[in-house]
């Protein structure tokens, strides 16, 4: 485990299958019938990563760091 990653997970119960998450960061996202998953469930540090999980419409996606469990995203 290591700092310098991230930790992704996607609620499906709350995911409505917008696609902005995949449109935003197509290289960790991908729709699937049953709503959005992460292409990996622990990545690198990537803005877009960020960045979707603060345009989801109903705030499906959070991002924690790795190392601590803290949240990266989204925060008000
Ligand atoms: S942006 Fe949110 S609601 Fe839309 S597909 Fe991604 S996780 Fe689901």
């Amino acid at each position: 485990m290591s700092d310098t990653q991230w930790r992704i997970e996607v609620q499906r119960h709350l995911c409505i299958s917008s696609g902005i998450c995949a449109g935003i960061a197509p290289r960790h996202f991908d729709l699937e019938g049953d709503g959005s998953h992460p292409l990996a469930d622990v990545v690198d540090h990537d803005d877009d990563v960020v960045d979707a999980a603060e345009a989801c419409p109903v705030e499906a996606i959070k991002v924690f760091s790795n190392a601590g469990n803290e949240l990266v995203a989204p925060l008000d």
